[in-house]
C-alpha cells in the first residue's frame, strides 16, 4: 500500500474490448487480460447476453442434492473435449481451491484404495499454484515461504524443466529430460509416500513465464505410471487455448489423472473453478459409507451464471475456430515484438501460443529490484497495461486482438522498454 503513495491506484469505470478506461477517461490495452482470465475482452456482447438471460431464470442453488442445467452441460462439454478421459468435475470458484480440491482427492482416493501411506507431494522449483494453506504448500515462492513456511505441510521441490537452464549447445528436449531424471530419482526413493506430482504444463506462468518442452510433460507422465503415483496438471493459465491447444496437456499427447480450470473458463466474468478427473478416481470414492465419499464443499460450488458464462467462453471458442485463428494472431504478435529479440538488453525471447515473453538483461540489483514496477508504470502512461514479472517482460493478452491494436502493442512495448531501461 505505501508504494501508492508515488502510484497511485487506476481507478477503472468500464471496460469495451481489449481496453480499459479510467474514471478519468483515459485507455489503457490489457495486454495481460486482466491477469490472465479476460479471453475476449470487456463487456464481450456474446456473454453479456448469455448471462442476463441466465440472471433472470437462475442467480444460483446449491449443488448438493440439486443440480441445474448451466453445470451439467458445461460438465458434458469440457469432459468431451478430453475424449471423455476426464469425465467427471468437481467444482469450486477460485484456482487454490481447484489445486487443494486435486490434492485431497488424490490422497483420499490413494486412502480408500489401501494406500494409506500415500501423503505426500512433489512439485517444481518456481512453482506457483495458489495462496491458500495447501496451495501454498506446493508453491516453490521464497517470498512466500519465509512469511507462511511454518503453515504448510513439507513438499518435495524437484527441478524446474525450464529450457533456459539448458546448458550451451543442449536442446530444451534435452533440458527436459534432465530434470525428469530428477524426478525419477526422487519417486524411485519415496513413491510409497507420495500421492501426486503436481505441474503447470508447458509453461511456468506466475514463477516468470518459464517454458519447458512438451516432452517433459509426457516424460512426467510415463514416470507417475511407473512409480503408482498421481499427475496433476494445474491448467488454471496455461488451459483455454492459451498455449495453443485447449488443454496444454494435448501437445503432450497424454492426460493426467487431474487437471484444474479457472481463470479463463468463466471468459474472465466470474469466480469459476473445477477439477477434471478420471473414472476409476470417481469410482474409489462410489459408496454408501459417508467417509469414503469425498469431503469437500462451497456456497457457491458450480454458480449457474459462472457456469453459464463458461458456456458462452466454449461456444465462442466453436463458432469462431478460436484455436486456429490464435495461430495467425500469436504469429502477428511475434512479428510486431520482433526488434526486441535483436536487442541486446533483451534476452530469452519465448513464445508458446498467445503468451510472449523475455528478460530484460539488466547488472545493476537495485534496478533490477525496482524494473517491474517502473515498467508497469512507464506503460500506464503509454494507454499500456503490463506488469511484469521481476525482470520478465510479458504479454498474455485477450485473444480478440486486432491488427492494429497488435502493431499498437508492438510499438508501446518497445518505446516503455527504451524509456524504462534509460534511467
Ligand atoms: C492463478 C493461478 C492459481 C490460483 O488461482 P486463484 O484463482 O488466484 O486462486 C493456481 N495455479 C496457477 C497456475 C495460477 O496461475
Amino acid at each position: 500500500m505505501q508504494h501508492h503513495e508515488t502510484v497511485p491506484l487506476v481507478p477503472v469505470s468500464h471496460g469495451r474490448g481489449a481496453w480499459l478506461y479510467d474514471t478519468d477517461g483515459r485507455r489503457y490495452l490489457d495486454a495481460i487480460s486482466s491477469w490472465w482470465v479476460n479471453l475476449f475482452g470487456h463487456a464481450n456482447p456474446r456473454i453479456n447476453t448469455a448471462l442476463k438471460d441466465q440472471l433472470d431464470r437462475l442467480e444460483h442453488a446449491m449443488l448438493a442434492g440439486f443440480t441445474h442445467e448451466p453445470v451439467v452441460r458445461l460438465s458434458e462439454q469440457l469432459s468431451a473435449l478430453t475424449g471423455n478421459v476426464l469425465g467427471h468435475c468437481f467444482y469450486a470458484s477460485d484456482g487454490a481451491s481447484a489445486v487443494e480440491i486435486a490434492l485431497k482427492m488424490s490422497v483420499h482416493a490413494w486412502r480408500n484404495t489401501g494406500h494409506v501411506k500415500k501423503s505426500e507431494f512433489v512439485c517444481l522449483a518456481g512453482s506457483y499454484h495458489g495462496e491458500t494453506l495447501g496451495a501454498l504448500a506446493v508453491t516453490d515462492v521464497p517470498l512466500f515461504r519465509a512469511a507462511y513456511g511454518a503453515l504448510l505441510q513439507n513438499v518435495h521441490v524437484v527441478a524446474s524443466p525450464d529450457a533456459r537452464q539448458a546448458a550451451p549447445g543442449e536442446s530444451a528436449a534435452a533440458a527436459a529430460l534432465r530434470a525428469a531424471a530428477a524426478l525419477e530419482t526422487l519417486l524411485q526413493q519415496r513413491s510409497a509416500h507420495i500421492a501426486a506430482v503436481i505441474i503447470e504444463p508447458l509453461v511456468q506462468c506466475a514463477g516468470g513465464m518459464a517454458m519447458h518442452d512438451p516432452l517433459y510433460v509426457r516424460t512426467v507422465r510415463a514416470l507417475c505410471d511407473r512409480y503408482g503415483v498421481h499427475m496433476i496438471a494445474d491448467e488454471i493459465a496455461v488451459g483455454c487455448g492459451r498455449t495453443g491447444t485447449f488443454f496444454a496437456c494435448e501437445q503432450a499427447g497424454i492426460w493426467p489423472d487431474f487437471l484444474c480450470l479457472s481463470k479463463g473458463i468463466s471468459g474472465g466474468y466470474l469466480p469459476l473453478s473445477l477439477v477434471m478427473t478420471r473414472n476409476e478416481i470417481y469410482a474409489a470414492f462410489y459408496d454408501r459409507e459417508m467417509a469414503r465419499g469425498f469431503l469437500h464443499s462451497h456456497s457457491y460450488t458450480g454458480n449457474p451464471l459462472a457456469c453459464r458464462a463458461a458456456l458462452a467462453t466454449l461456444e465462442i471458442f466453436r463458432d469462431d475456430d478460436v484455436l486456429t485463428k490464435n495461430q495467425a494472431t500469436a504469429v502477428r504478435l511475434a512479428d510486431a515484438l520482433s526488434p526486441l529479440a535483436t536487442d541486446p538488453r533483451i534476452a530469452n525471447v519465448r513464445q508458446r501460443g498467445m503468451i510472449w515473453a523475455c528478460d530484460a538483461v539488466i547488472g545493476d540489483m537495485a534496478e533490477a529490484s525496482t524494473f517491474s514496477r517502473r515498467f508497469f508504470t512507464a506503460a500506464l502512461g503509454q494507454e499500456l497495461l503490463m506488469r511484469p514479472i521481476g525482470r520478465t517482460l510479458y504479454l498474455m493478452p485477450p485473444y480478440i486482438l486486432d491488427d492494429a491494436q497488435i502493431d499498437f502493442l508492438g510499438a508501446t512495448v518497445q518505446r516503455v522498454f527504451g524509456q524504462v531501461m534509460q534511467k
